[in-house]
Protein backbone atom coordinates (compact mmCIF):
# COMPACT_ATOMS: atom_id res chain seq x y z
CA UNK A 1 0.00 0.00 0.00
CA UNK A 2 1.13 3.39 -1.20
CA UNK A 3 1.53 6.29 1.57
CA UNK A 4 -2.12 8.26 1.79
CA UNK A 5 -2.10 11.78 0.12
CA UNK A 6 -4.61 13.98 2.02
CA UNK A 7 -5.86 16.70 0.23
CA UNK A 8 -3.73 19.39 2.30
CA UNK A 9 -0.49 18.91 5.14
CA UNK A 10 2.06 21.47 6.52
CA UNK A 11 5.21 21.47 5.85
CA UNK A 12 7.23 22.42 9.15
CA UNK A 13 10.86 22.56 9.32
CA UNK A 14 12.97 21.11 11.96
CA UNK A 15 14.43 23.97 13.05
CA UNK A 16 11.11 25.82 13.65
CA UNK A 17 9.97 22.57 15.67
CA UNK A 18 13.19 23.49 17.90
CA UNK A 19 12.48 27.11 18.03
CA UNK A 20 9.05 26.06 19.27
CA UNK A 21 10.39 23.82 21.80
CA UNK A 22 12.20 27.04 23.35
CA UNK A 23 9.32 29.35 23.42
CA UNK A 24 7.87 26.50 25.20
CA UNK A 25 10.73 26.19 27.61
CA UNK A 26 10.91 30.59 28.04
CA UNK A 27 8.13 30.88 30.43
CA UNK A 28 6.13 33.38 28.16
CA UNK A 29 4.09 31.68 26.20
CA UNK A 30 1.10 34.03 24.85
CA UNK A 31 1.37 37.39 22.88
CA UNK A 32 4.64 38.66 23.57
CA UNK A 33 8.41 38.96 21.57
CA UNK A 34 7.50 36.67 19.00
CA UNK A 35 4.10 37.69 18.40
CA UNK A 36 6.05 41.56 17.73
CA UNK A 37 8.90 39.52 15.54
CA UNK A 38 5.93 37.78 13.50
CA UNK A 39 3.92 41.50 13.04
CA UNK A 40 7.36 42.65 11.88
CA UNK A 41 8.62 39.59 9.38
CA UNK A 42 4.67 40.54 8.02
CA UNK A 43 4.99 44.22 7.71
CA UNK A 44 7.86 43.83 5.70
CA UNK A 45 5.89 41.61 3.11
CA UNK A 46 3.19 44.01 2.88
CA UNK A 47 5.48 46.58 2.16
CA UNK A 48 5.99 48.33 5.63
CA UNK A 49 2.35 48.97 6.49
CA UNK A 50 1.06 47.85 9.47
CA UNK A 51 -0.20 43.99 10.62
CA UNK A 52 -1.85 42.85 13.41
CA UNK A 53 -1.63 39.46 13.91
CA UNK A 54 -4.79 37.50 15.43
CA UNK A 55 -6.17 33.94 16.68
CA UNK A 56 -7.56 33.57 13.68
CA UNK A 57 -8.63 34.46 9.97
CA UNK A 58 -12.00 34.93 11.10
CA UNK A 59 -11.13 36.99 14.22
CA UNK A 60 -8.94 39.52 11.52
CA UNK A 61 -12.05 39.82 9.55
CA UNK A 62 -14.90 40.45 11.94
CA UNK A 63 -12.05 43.48 13.73
CA UNK A 64 -11.47 44.67 9.43
CA UNK A 65 -15.47 44.86 9.60
CA UNK A 66 -15.48 47.12 12.61
CA UNK A 67 -12.73 49.40 12.34
CA UNK A 68 -14.24 50.00 8.90
CA UNK A 69 -17.28 51.00 10.99
CA UNK A 70 -19.71 48.18 9.44
CA UNK A 71 -22.80 47.01 12.07
CA UNK A 72 -26.33 47.37 12.47
CA UNK A 73 -28.32 48.47 8.92
CA UNK A 74 -25.67 47.73 7.10
CA UNK A 75 -25.37 45.55 4.11
CA UNK A 76 -21.90 43.87 2.89
CA UNK A 77 -21.79 42.22 -0.28
CA UNK A 78 -19.81 39.04 -0.47
CA UNK A 79 -19.57 35.69 -2.46
CA UNK A 80 -21.74 32.68 -1.54
CA UNK A 81 -18.77 30.36 -2.87
CA UNK A 82 -16.65 30.40 0.30
CA UNK A 83 -15.73 29.33 3.81
CA UNK A 84 -18.73 30.24 5.90
CA UNK A 85 -16.76 32.34 8.26
CA UNK A 86 -16.92 35.28 5.12
CA UNK A 87 -20.22 35.85 5.86
CA UNK A 88 -20.48 34.65 9.78
CA UNK A 89 -18.81 37.46 10.05
CA UNK A 90 -20.99 39.84 8.45
CA UNK A 91 -24.19 38.94 10.58
CA UNK A 92 -21.32 39.07 14.13
CA UNK A 93 -21.55 42.42 14.08
CA UNK A 94 -25.14 42.92 13.17
CA UNK A 95 -24.61 43.93 9.67
CA UNK A 96 -26.55 41.80 6.82
CA UNK A 97 -24.54 39.95 3.70
CA UNK A 98 -25.66 40.30 0.40
CA UNK A 99 -24.44 37.38 -1.66
CA UNK A 100 -23.80 37.74 -5.39
CA UNK A 101 -23.05 34.95 -7.75
CA UNK A 102 -20.05 33.72 -9.22
CA UNK A 103 -18.10 33.96 -12.57
CA UNK A 104 -18.03 30.47 -13.38
CA UNK A 105 -13.96 30.47 -14.58
CA UNK A 106 -12.50 32.20 -11.69
CA UNK A 107 -15.18 30.68 -9.10
CA UNK A 108 -14.90 33.79 -7.44
CA UNK A 109 -17.50 37.02 -7.10
CA UNK A 110 -18.66 38.11 -10.78
CA UNK A 111 -17.75 41.80 -10.63
CA UNK A 112 -20.03 42.41 -13.25
CA UNK A 113 -23.15 41.62 -10.50
CA UNK A 114 -22.08 43.83 -7.81
CA UNK A 115 -23.35 47.04 -9.50
CA UNK A 116 -27.09 45.97 -9.26
CA UNK A 117 -27.03 44.34 -5.31
CA UNK A 118 -25.74 47.67 -4.00
CA UNK A 119 -28.57 49.92 -2.24
CA UNK A 120 -28.28 52.75 0.12
CA UNK A 121 -27.75 50.55 3.05
CA UNK A 122 -24.33 48.96 1.23
CA UNK A 123 -20.81 50.11 2.94
CA UNK A 124 -18.55 47.20 2.09
CA UNK A 125 -17.27 44.39 -0.20
CA UNK A 126 -15.48 41.53 0.93
CA UNK A 127 -13.84 39.82 -2.06
CA UNK A 128 -12.95 36.00 -1.19
CA UNK A 129 -9.45 35.13 -3.22
CA UNK A 130 -10.99 31.35 -3.91
CA UNK A 131 -8.19 28.81 -4.05
CA UNK A 132 -5.60 31.50 -3.86
CA UNK A 133 -6.86 33.05 -7.25
CA UNK A 134 -6.73 36.91 -6.57
CA UNK A 135 -10.31 38.57 -7.52
CA UNK A 136 -9.40 41.12 -9.83
CA UNK A 137 -8.01 44.37 -7.56
CA UNK A 138 -8.05 47.00 -10.39
CA UNK A 139 -11.97 46.44 -11.02
CA UNK A 140 -12.59 45.63 -7.32
CA UNK A 141 -11.13 48.70 -6.54
CA UNK A 142 -12.79 51.04 -9.32
CA UNK A 143 -16.26 49.68 -8.15
CA UNK A 144 -15.23 50.50 -4.21
CA UNK A 145 -14.22 54.33 -5.36
CA UNK A 146 -17.23 54.75 -7.58
CA UNK A 147 -19.71 53.61 -4.65
CA UNK A 148 -17.82 54.82 -1.90
CA UNK A 149 -17.98 51.40 -0.44
CA UNK A 150 -14.78 50.22 1.77
CA UNK A 151 -12.88 46.60 1.52
CA UNK A 152 -12.12 43.90 3.44
CA UNK A 153 -10.28 41.36 1.65
CA UNK A 154 -10.69 37.71 2.59
CA UNK A 155 -7.46 36.76 1.75
CA UNK A 156 -7.48 34.02 3.98
CA UNK A 157 -6.29 31.49 1.24
CA UNK A 158 -4.12 34.13 -0.82
CA UNK A 159 -1.28 34.80 1.33
CA UNK A 160 1.68 34.94 -1.08
CA UNK A 161 -0.28 35.83 -4.18
CA UNK A 162 -0.31 38.74 -6.25
CA UNK A 163 -2.41 41.07 -8.25
CA UNK A 164 -0.03 42.16 -11.67
CA UNK A 165 2.92 41.42 -9.67
CA UNK A 166 1.94 43.51 -6.28
CA UNK A 167 1.65 41.13 -3.56
CA UNK A 168 -1.62 40.70 -2.12
CA UNK A 169 -1.58 43.10 1.36
CA UNK A 170 0.71 45.60 0.16
CA UNK A 171 -1.66 47.75 -1.44
CA UNK A 172 -5.45 48.00 -0.96
CA UNK A 173 -7.91 48.42 1.85
CA UNK A 174 -7.87 46.09 4.75
CA UNK A 175 -6.70 42.71 4.03
CA UNK A 176 -7.33 39.53 6.38
CA UNK A 177 -5.15 36.29 5.65
CA UNK A 178 -5.28 32.96 7.48
CA UNK A 179 -2.96 30.80 8.93
CA UNK A 180 -4.80 27.90 9.62
CA UNK A 181 -3.34 24.75 9.00
CA UNK A 182 -4.60 24.10 5.81
CA UNK A 183 -3.51 27.45 4.84
CA UNK A 184 -0.07 28.24 2.58
CA UNK A 185 1.51 29.55 5.72
CA UNK A 186 0.41 28.30 8.89
CA UNK A 187 0.88 29.43 12.61
CA UNK A 188 -1.73 25.94 13.38
CA UNK A 189 -4.14 28.72 13.95
CA UNK A 190 -4.15 32.24 13.62
CA UNK A 191 -4.51 35.05 10.88
CA UNK A 192 -3.34 38.79 10.49
CA UNK A 193 -5.21 41.88 9.31
CA UNK A 194 -3.25 44.74 6.97
CA UNK A 195 -4.38 48.16 7.82
CA UNK A 196 -4.78 50.84 5.41
CA UNK A 197 -3.22 53.86 8.00
CA UNK A 198 -1.04 53.59 10.98
CA UNK A 199 -3.71 55.71 12.92
CA UNK A 200 -5.98 52.65 12.93
CA UNK A 201 -3.44 50.36 15.07
CA UNK A 202 -4.17 51.11 18.82
CA UNK A 203 -8.10 50.66 17.81
CA UNK A 204 -6.80 47.50 15.93
CA UNK A 205 -5.18 46.46 19.21
CA UNK A 206 -8.05 47.33 21.80
CA UNK A 207 -10.56 45.04 19.78
CA UNK A 208 -8.44 42.69 19.65
CA UNK A 209 -8.20 42.18 23.40
CA UNK A 210 -11.17 43.11 25.34
CA UNK A 211 -11.22 46.79 24.82
CA UNK A 212 -7.93 47.71 26.85
CA UNK A 213 -5.83 50.11 26.71
CA UNK A 214 -2.95 50.58 28.78
CA UNK A 215 -0.53 53.66 29.89
CA UNK A 216 2.03 54.76 32.01
CA UNK A 217 3.58 51.87 34.89
CA UNK A 218 -0.32 51.12 35.81
CA UNK A 219 -3.00 52.49 33.49
CA UNK A 220 -5.59 51.07 32.12
CA UNK A 221 -8.52 51.90 30.46
CA UNK A 222 -11.90 50.25 28.25
CA UNK A 223 -13.53 52.57 26.14
CA UNK A 224 -14.63 50.08 23.59
CA UNK A 225 -15.63 46.59 23.79
CA UNK A 226 -13.27 44.12 22.26
CA UNK A 227 -12.64 40.50 21.50
CA UNK A 228 -10.24 37.71 23.25
CA UNK A 229 -8.25 37.21 19.80
CA UNK A 230 -4.84 37.75 20.41
CA UNK A 231 -2.37 35.34 18.83
CA UNK A 232 0.14 33.06 21.06
CA UNK A 233 4.01 33.41 21.09
CA UNK A 234 4.09 29.45 20.44
CA UNK A 235 1.97 30.04 17.23
CA UNK A 236 4.18 33.21 16.14
CA UNK A 237 7.12 31.46 16.44
CA UNK A 238 5.48 28.83 14.01
CA UNK A 239 4.40 31.34 11.82
CA UNK A 240 8.22 33.00 11.90
CA UNK A 241 9.72 29.28 11.28
CA UNK A 242 7.12 29.63 7.93
CA UNK A 243 7.36 32.48 6.55
CA UNK A 244 11.45 32.06 5.06
CA UNK A 245 9.83 29.17 2.80
CA UNK A 246 6.99 30.95 1.23
CA UNK A 247 8.02 31.89 -2.06
CA UNK A 248 9.53 28.52 -2.29
CA UNK A 249 6.20 26.90 -1.05
CA UNK A 250 4.13 28.88 -3.98
CA UNK A 251 6.85 27.97 -6.68
CA UNK A 252 6.58 24.54 -5.76
CA UNK A 253 2.38 24.68 -5.82
CA UNK A 254 2.76 26.31 -8.86
CA UNK A 255 4.99 23.39 -10.47
CA UNK A 256 2.54 20.78 -8.95
CA UNK A 257 -0.50 22.71 -10.44
CA UNK A 258 1.04 22.75 -13.49
CA UNK A 259 1.30 18.48 -13.34
CA UNK A 260 -2.10 18.58 -12.78
CA UNK A 261 -3.04 20.33 -15.79
CA UNK A 262 -0.60 18.12 -17.86
CA UNK A 263 -1.83 14.56 -16.37
CA UNK A 264 -5.30 15.37 -15.93
CA UNK A 265 -7.72 13.25 -18.39
CA UNK A 266 -9.65 15.76 -20.41
CA UNK A 267 -12.15 13.33 -21.32
CA UNK A 268 -13.31 13.34 -17.93
CA UNK A 269 -15.12 16.18 -18.51
CA UNK A 270 -14.71 18.08 -15.29
CA UNK A 271 -13.88 22.05 -15.23
CA UNK A 272 -10.12 22.38 -14.49
CA UNK A 273 -9.18 26.16 -11.95
CA UNK A 274 -8.33 29.74 -14.50
CA UNK A 275 -4.80 28.84 -15.51
CA UNK A 276 -3.04 31.39 -13.86
CA UNK A 277 0.60 31.05 -13.34
CA UNK A 278 0.94 34.77 -12.85
CA UNK A 279 -1.10 35.59 -9.67
CA UNK A 280 -2.30 32.53 -7.89
CA UNK A 281 -0.36 31.05 -4.83
CA UNK A 282 -2.23 27.49 -5.55
CA UNK A 283 -3.68 27.58 -2.53
CA UNK A 284 -6.21 24.62 -3.56
CA UNK A 285 -6.26 22.59 -7.23
CA UNK A 286 -10.01 22.11 -7.64
CA UNK A 287 -11.71 20.81 -10.26
CA UNK A 288 -16.05 20.49 -10.68
CA UNK A 289 -17.50 17.38 -11.63
CA UNK A 290 -19.70 16.90 -14.67
CA UNK A 291 -22.98 16.70 -14.15
CA UNK A 292 -22.79 13.16 -14.53
CA UNK A 293 -20.91 12.11 -11.51
CA UNK A 294 -21.74 11.23 -8.29
CA UNK A 295 -18.90 13.41 -6.04
CA UNK A 296 -19.77 11.28 -2.93
CA UNK A 297 -18.91 8.28 -4.45
CA UNK A 298 -16.06 10.24 -6.50
CA UNK A 299 -14.54 11.19 -2.49
CA UNK A 300 -15.29 7.29 -1.25
CA UNK A 301 -13.36 5.78 -4.79
CA UNK A 302 -10.67 8.38 -4.10
CA UNK A 303 -10.49 7.08 -0.23
CA UNK A 304 -9.85 3.48 -1.02
CA UNK A 305 -7.34 4.16 -3.78
CA UNK A 306 -5.35 6.33 -0.20
CA UNK A 307 -6.34 10.04 -1.48
CA UNK A 308 -8.14 12.37 0.70
CA UNK A 309 -10.24 14.99 -1.18
CA UNK A 310 -11.79 17.97 -0.01
CA UNK A 311 -14.89 19.87 -0.46
CA UNK A 312 -14.56 23.69 -0.40
CA UNK A 313 -17.35 24.40 -0.65
CA UNK A 314 -20.91 23.90 -0.71
CA UNK A 315 -23.01 27.28 -1.60
CA UNK A 316 -23.80 29.30 1.75
CA UNK A 317 -26.48 30.82 1.49
CA UNK A 318 -28.27 26.99 1.42
CA UNK A 319 -27.10 26.59 5.10
CA UNK A 320 -30.06 26.51 7.11
CA UNK A 321 -28.65 30.13 9.10
CA UNK A 322 -29.03 31.50 5.67
CA UNK A 323 -31.66 30.45 4.53
CA UNK A 324 -33.56 31.94 7.66
CA UNK A 325 -32.70 34.89 6.23
CA UNK A 326 -34.35 34.58 3.32
CA UNK A 327 -31.94 32.86 0.89
CA UNK A 328 -33.11 30.86 -1.41
CA UNK A 329 -32.31 27.76 -4.06
CA UNK A 330 -32.03 29.47 -7.20
CA UNK A 331 -30.91 32.83 -6.64
CA UNK A 332 -27.24 31.75 -7.40
CA UNK A 333 -26.60 29.22 -10.18
CA UNK A 334 -23.09 29.03 -10.79
CA UNK A 335 -22.18 29.11 -6.83
CA UNK A 336 -25.22 26.33 -6.24
CA UNK A 337 -23.80 23.68 -9.01
CA UNK A 338 -19.75 24.81 -8.13
CA UNK A 339 -20.91 23.95 -4.73
CA UNK A 340 -22.26 20.94 -5.14
CA UNK A 341 -19.89 19.47 -7.32
CA UNK A 342 -16.37 21.14 -6.86
CA UNK A 343 -13.83 19.02 -4.95
CA UNK A 344 -10.62 19.36 -3.84
CA UNK A 345 -7.35 17.28 -4.95
CA UNK A 346 -4.35 16.92 -2.77
CA UNK A 347 -1.65 19.83 -3.22
CA UNK A 348 1.27 20.76 -0.78
CA UNK A 349 4.44 21.29 -1.33
CA UNK A 350 6.03 18.08 0.29
CA UNK A 351 4.02 15.84 -2.78
CA UNK A 352 5.97 14.95 -5.70
CA UNK A 353 4.65 15.25 -9.54
CA UNK A 354 4.72 11.39 -9.10
CA UNK A 355 1.93 11.67 -6.56
CA UNK A 356 0.07 14.30 -8.87
CA UNK A 357 0.00 11.85 -11.38
CA UNK A 358 -0.98 9.45 -9.30
CA UNK A 359 -3.99 11.33 -7.74
CA UNK A 360 -4.33 12.26 -12.03
CA UNK A 361 -4.65 8.27 -12.86
CA UNK A 362 -7.13 7.16 -9.45
CA UNK A 363 -9.73 10.25 -10.39
CA UNK A 364 -9.62 8.85 -14.46
CA UNK A 365 -10.31 5.11 -12.77
CA UNK A 366 -13.16 6.74 -10.24
CA UNK A 367 -14.73 8.56 -12.67
CA UNK A 368 -14.85 6.49 -15.59
C1 LIG B 1 -9.71 29.80 6.30
C2 LIG B 1 -10.65 30.83 5.81
C3 LIG B 1 -11.22 31.81 6.65
C4 LIG B 1 -11.08 31.81 8.13
O1 LIG B 1 -9.81 31.65 8.62
P1 LIG B 1 -9.61 30.93 10.04
O2 LIG B 1 -8.17 31.18 10.33
O3 LIG B 1 -9.95 29.49 9.87
O4 LIG B 1 -10.51 31.62 11.00
C5 LIG B 1 -12.02 32.78 6.09
N1 LIG B 1 -12.26 32.80 4.78
C6 LIG B 1 -11.75 31.90 3.94
C7 LIG B 1 -12.03 32.01 2.49
C8 LIG B 1 -10.95 30.87 4.44
O5 LIG B 1 -10.47 29.95 3.59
Amino acid sequence: MTDYLPFARPLIDEETIAGVAEVLRSGWITSGPQVKAFEAALSRLCGGRAVRSFSSGTAALEVGLRLAGIGAGHEVITTPLSWVATANVVLEVGARPVFVDVDPRTRNIDLDKIQAAITPATRALIPVDLAGLPVDRDRLYAISRQNNLRVIEDAAQSFGARWRGRALGTFGDLIAFSFHANKNITTAEGGALVLPEDNLISLCEKLRLQGVARFGEDGMEVDVLGGKWNLTDVAARLGLGQLPHLQEFTDRRRDLARRYFERWDSSLDCELPAEDFENSNWHMFQVVLSKRADRARFIAAMREQGIGVGVHYPAMHLFALYRALGWRAGQFPHAERIGRSIATLPLYPAMTEADVSRVCEAARKALS
